[in-house]
């Protein structure tokens, strides 16, 4: 039996809609994306709290074949992320295969059939010849099991729940977390409440933002001449990749450059505060890029603030009108902002159900062996599947590096496919295990291993303690590769029986 669609993709985010993009020009335009959302966008649909922005200045954080020449600032504010997500989405004809409201529970490889069933909550299957995962890293809003959080009576709001219409004038608020959400949300809150009351748990490495508008003459150029933009695409990416790749990938031969980006760091702490303690709590104490750095130039100057305090110990519980810490004090609040990021590692890889050949589960393989999956995309035992947000995926400082390698890899892939008349593709056991080895070697010299990570709580490590997010590759062997990887690292089949396996 026929499987209702090409492919179904699950995510209308900019992973998702860059896979629709691609399948279209695959020639694959029978598919359906599949979104919780009502709206597409993916983060920056979903988050819309004061201060929002990119930090990854937008003539990178975009697609290269879609500039945008009307980005008002350097680093676009989140709401033009969300338009410029919509463009591209009607420029593309992405909208009329998106289906809105739709929760996914989980797919099936039909091993008979050579095709995936797909559940959607409320029991509707949906069929698909290839299955796209874009469910995006930080898609799982996480509220720490703070005790009491129940009885408390003031508001709470998580960061990605924002209400627009929601007023902190006057308010007596806590901000728990000092991730990048809270280091552009923390300045906008103190502006309007009372008094605020900052829980940091550990500092943040927080660098200068150099942020301008983009004058309208500017914006005039890049519409009429693109390869103007194009050329500051590729000075901004360069620089991106140099700091990537010999900050955080080779910081064992470029301890000095890590080094440097640290004492830029604290002489901007130095610069904004002006109590000694204050700075000395807002300091780190692991290495540069353990952990995702932020840019700020409003966050550490709050703290001067009478109405501002950084409270640094530990939450033990929380009361109706307050937040109690582990010396027994209390913070009165009537507002409790938590800013504390996303779970990544318990149930966003994968963020719904997969189930393979012989009944793999993707999420108990990945568990019970290690977090893996070849050039960050396939995985062994899972056939006609692409795994757009995979360990090791992550390539380079801006996701559309990733996501445009990703639309390379497919390329190439279904390329073959074309090529052979095959239907069916399946990476194979020993192509993965190549991948993981050279992964795991290259981690070798990155800060991850080489530096000191060990009081960072970092994201990028899971609990096992790899650092099994980021893909310890330029950006640019990244994209190399997704266009020359070993075709015979897959087996393809011709969709009348399973393929041959690779030894
Ligand atoms: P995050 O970096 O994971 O930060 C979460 C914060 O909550 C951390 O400070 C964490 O403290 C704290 N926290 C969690 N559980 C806690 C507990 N039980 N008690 C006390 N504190 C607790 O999340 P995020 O700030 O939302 O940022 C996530 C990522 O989103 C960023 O790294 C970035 O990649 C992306 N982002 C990008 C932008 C942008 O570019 N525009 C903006 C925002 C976010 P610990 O550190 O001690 O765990």
């Amino acid at each position: 039996m026929a499987p209702r669609y090409d492919a179904v993709v699950v995510g209308a985010g900019f992973g998702g809609m860059g896979a629709g993009i691609q399948l279209d020009r695959l020639g694959l335009s029978d598919y359906v994306i599949l979104e919780r959302e009502n709206d597409l966008g993916g983060t920056w649909h979903v988050n819309h709290y004061p201060g929002l922005a990119v930090d990854i200045a937008s003539v990178t954080y975009s697609y290269s074949f879609e500039p945008n020449p009307y980005w008002s600032r350097l680093f676009a504010p989140g709401a033009e992320l969300k338009k410029y997500a919509a463009h591209v989405a009607d420029k593309y004809g992405l909208r009329r295969r998106m289906r809105f409201g739709v929760v996914v529970d989980g797919a099936r490889w039909d091993v008979d059939q050579e095709h995936w069933v797909v559940t959607l909550a409320g029991g509707e299957t949906i069929t698909g010849r290839y299955l796209l995962t874009a469910t995006g890293f930080l898609s799982q809003p996480y509220t720490p099991p703070f005790p009491g959080i129940e009885s408390f009576a003031g508001k709470i709001i998580h960061t990605t729940a924002w209400e627009d219409d929601f007023d902190l004038t006057g308010r007596k608020a806590a901000v728990i977390g000092t991730g990048a959400t809270a280091v552009q949300l923390v300045p906008e809150a103190a502006a309007k409440v009372a008094e605020l009351t900052v829980f940091q748990r550990t500092p943040i490495w927080v660098v200068p933002k150099v942020d301008v508008p983009i004058p309208a003459a500017v914006q005039k150029l890049f519409a009429r001449v693109p390869a103007a933009q194009k050329a500051a695409r590729m000075v901004n990416t360069s620089l991106l990749e140099a700091v990537m790749v010999l900050g955080v990938l080779h910081f064992d031969r470029a301890r000095p450059l890590n080094r440097a980006a640290g004492l830029l760091a604290k002489a901007h702490l130095r610069v904004q505060v002006r109590d000694k303690e204050i700075r000395r709590k807002l300091t780190p104490h692991y290495d540069f890029g353990c952990k995702r750095p932020t840019f700020s130039n409003s966050y550490f100057a709050v703290f001067n603030r009478p109405d501002v305090r950084l409270e640094t110990e530990s939450i033990d519980h929380i009361e109706a009108d307050g937040i109690v810490t582990a010396d027994g004090r209390k913070t009165e609040i009537d507002t409790l902002i938590l800013a504390t990021g996303f779970d990544l590692w318990d149930v966003n890889f994968p963020a719904i159900e997969i189930i393979g050949r012989d009944g793999r589960d993707l999420g108990k393989w990945w568990r019970d062996n290690r977090f893996q999956a070849y050039e960050g995309i396939t995985v062994p035992e899972f056939p006609n599947f692409l795994s757009l947000n995979s360990p090791y995926s992550y390539s380079g400082l801006s996701y559309f590096t990733t996501i445009e390698a990703q639309m390379k890899h497919m390329g190439r892939l279904f390329g073959e496919m074309r090529r052979r008349g095959a239907q069916t593709f399946e990476v194979s056991e020993a192509a993965n295990a190549r991948f993981l080895a050279e992964v795991t070697e290259r981690l070798g010299s990155s800060v991850f291993y080489a530096g000191d990570c060990s009081t960072a709580r970092s994201y990028y490590f899971n609990p096992h303690g790899e650092a099994a997010l980021l893909r310890p590759n330029s950006t640019v062997s990244t994209h190399r590769r997704a266009v020359g990887f070993p075709l015979a690292d897959y087996t393809f089949g011709s969709g009348a029986e399973t393929p041959a396996r690779s030894a």
